[in-house]
Order: structure tokens, then C-alpha cells, then sequence
């Protein structure tokens, strides 16, 4: 491991300031997937700034109705949170279905948005990879890659992005608050993890010197018509082969709102707004709820070993969507899907 040094920072300002002085500085908070970056010497951080001092630790309401949940809140604390519980249960039923308890103690609101890719290359540094070591080559194209995308990748990279919590958070069409020198400013969810493109080397929208500081969720109508359903190789503690957070506002049968986000199948949570608003309207029924799955997945592509992810998608969508409309969400304490 290479050697670095160690600060801790007291106010968002310094740590800001820490991160802008030296492109070699990272931000230390639950160190949940950095620390073992640094292990395998994939992250090689010349300098750690520890943030876990600043004031960070809220969930607010706001005056809309709404929520802001602060970077260094835990995700148990979300997960557990009963104002969450009751408002986004989507969120919290996400969070519940990733990791162990003791790591999702750990691990923070802002960490989370910042893992990194659970790629078997991205972590072998004697294997050619893009998004370790740019222009390097990509060692999942052409070789083992079931656990790979089938949206959005490019030829420089196909990795996927492995939290749960996120996908909720698409769904829920949540804003990211982030500081940086120059002042503040908010990111919409979906536009702050990107797609590899050349540049599988950047997982996010951040600039040079930012940091993640909140998460704002507006108030939804989403706390009766929902579910996260993951399907995944082992029944605890693993990453999505596919998952689906779907969310609905039904009237009289019907559509009115739709919310379809996938994770496991692309380099960021994936949500197509075009595609859901051409359901409005239409019946809240498994025909529509196959159709939805066809228009989501109508331009994935395999990768060989991760051809069977494209029907596996469309059966989840359609399964998350029936439950969705039931009101019989996946119960993440029961590891069979409903
Ligand atoms: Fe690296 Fe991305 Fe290829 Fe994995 S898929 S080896 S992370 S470039």
C-alpha cells in the first residue's frame, strides 16, 4: 500500500479546501469500499482527509415536504429512519436489500453514490483495465463478464454500478447537493453517475475539489405502489445480477405516474423518463407492465456471458411492477421473490 498522509477535517470548508489543494487527497467517511481499494492497490491516495467529523448526520424535513438527508448519514439510519419508513419506503426497502447490517452501519449516504464498480478486473491490478488504468484495455470484453452491462456501456468499458440505494434514489428522482470552492450546487439523480463513454475512468458527474454534502428527495406519491426487487446469485450480502425499483401513482386502474429504475444492467442506475411517460394513462395490468419491460430493455445488448441478464431484466420488471400495483411489495426479510 502506498504511503499517505492523514488529516481530519472539521468543517466542510477545509475538507473542500483539502480536496482542491492536492489531486491526490481523498475523502475518508465510512471507508467501506475505499479501504479496500486501498488494500488490493487499486486506490492509491497520496493524502486522506477524514470527514466523518463534519455536520453531516441529519435527515431534515423541509418546508415542501421533503426530506434532506446529510452525507455521513448511515444507511442503517435511512433504512431505519420511520419518517423514511413511512414517506419512501422504496428507499429504505433498497438499502435493506444490500450489504450486511454491519456494513450498511458503516457506510454512508455519500459514500454510497461513490462506490465503485465491483468489476473482478477493476480489482486485479495485474489485468488490463480502463477505468483503473486508462487506455490499458478492458479485460471484461472478450472475457468473464456475467455480471456486466447491457445499457449503456461502451467499448472502453462495461462495468456496472453496484448500490441498491441509488436505484431507489433514480427512481425517486432525487437531487444531489454538492460543495465545492466556488459555492454549492444540486445535480439532478440521474445526472450524477454517468455512462463509461471514453471515460470509463470517471463513475460521476463530480468536478475537481467537490464533495457529495446532501441528498434532497422531494415529497412523492409513492408510499403504497411500490417494491425493490433484486435478484442476485446468493439470497444475502451480494450484488444485483438485475434489480428493479418501481413505483406508482394508480387512479381508477390507471397509470398516472410510473417510475422504473434498473440496477445491475449499467454503469449508473438506469432510468428511461421518455419510455415511462408514454404509459401514462394506460392500464395499471400486467399487458402494460410487459410492454413497459419490452420499451425499457429495447436497446440492450449482451456481452455473451451476460446475454441471459436482458430476459432476466424484463421478467423482473414485470414481476416488480405486479407487485408494485398490488401493494404487496418485496418484503426484504424474506429472500424468495414474492
Ligand atoms: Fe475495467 Fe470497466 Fe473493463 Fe471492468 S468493464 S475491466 S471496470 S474497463
Amino acid at each position: 500500500m502506498k504511503q499517505f498522509s492523514y488529516t481530519r477535517a472539521e468543517t466542510v470548508h477545509d475538507a473542500v479546501a483539502a480536496l482542491a489543494a492536492n489531486p491526490e487527497a481523498q475523502l475518508l467517511a465510512g471507508g467501506t469500499n475505499l479501504v479496500d481499494l486501498m488494500k488490493y492497490d487499486v486506490a492509491r491516495p497520496g493524502a486522506i482527509v477524514d470527514i466523518n467529523r463534519l455536520p453531516l448526520r441529519e435527515i431534515e424535513e423541509l418546508d415542501d415536504g421533503g426530506f434532506r438527508i446529510g452525507a455521513l448519514v448511515s444507511n442503517s439510519a435511512v433504512a431505519y429512519d420511520p419518517r423514511i419508513r413511512e414517506r419512501y419506503p422504496l428507499l429504505s426497502s433498497a438499502i435493506l436489500a444490500g450489504a450486511s447490517p454491519q456494513l450498511r452501519n458503516a457506510a454512508t449516504t455519500g459514500g454510497n453514490l461513490l462506490q465503485r464498480t465491483r468489476c473482478y478486473y477493476f480489482y486485479d491490478p495485474s489485468t488490463p483495465c480502463n477505468k483503473r488504468d486508462p487506455g490499458s484495455g478492458c479485460s471484461a470484453i472478450g472475457g468473464v463478464n456475467r455480471i456486466h452491462a447491457v445499457l449503456g456501456a461502451s467499448d472502453t468499458c462495461i462495468a456496472v454500478h453496484p448500490s441498491d440505494m441509488c436505484v431507489a434514489l433514480a427512481a425517486l428522482g432525487a437531487t444531489v447537493e454538492v460543495q465545492g470552492a466556488e459555492g454549492t450546487r444540486e445535480i439532478p439523480f440521474t445526472d450524477f453517475h454517468r455512462l463509461p463513454g471514453d471515460h470509463p475512468e470517471r463513475d460521476n458527474a463530480l468536478a475537481r475539489g467537490e464533495m457529495v454534502t446532501g441528498i434532497r428527495l422531494e415529497g412523492n406519491h409513492f408510499a403504497h405502489h411500490y417494491t425493490y426487487l433484486k435478484i442476485r446469485d446468493r439470497l444475502s450480502f451480494a450484488f444485483a445480477l438485475v434489480s428493479v425499483a418501481a413505483a406508482l401513482d394508480i387512479a381508477d386502474g390507471k397509470i398516472i405516474d410510473l417510475r422504473v429504475a434498473l440496477g445491475g444492467v449499467a454503469h449508473k442506475p438506469w432510468r428511461d423518463t421518455l419510455a415511462e411517460a408514454e404509459f401514462a394513462g394506460e392500464a395499471a395490468d400486467e399487458t402494460t407492465f410487459a410492454r413497459v419491460a419490452k420499451r425499457l430493455l429495447s436497446g440492450a445488448e449482451g456481452q455473451g456471458g451476460n446475454d441471459f441478464k436482458i430476459p432476466l431484466a424484463e421478467k423482473t420488471i414485470v414481476r416488480a411492477l405486479k407487485q408494485a400495483a398490488s401493494g404487496n411489495p418485496q418484503d426484504q426479510t424474506v429472500k424468495a421473490v414474492q
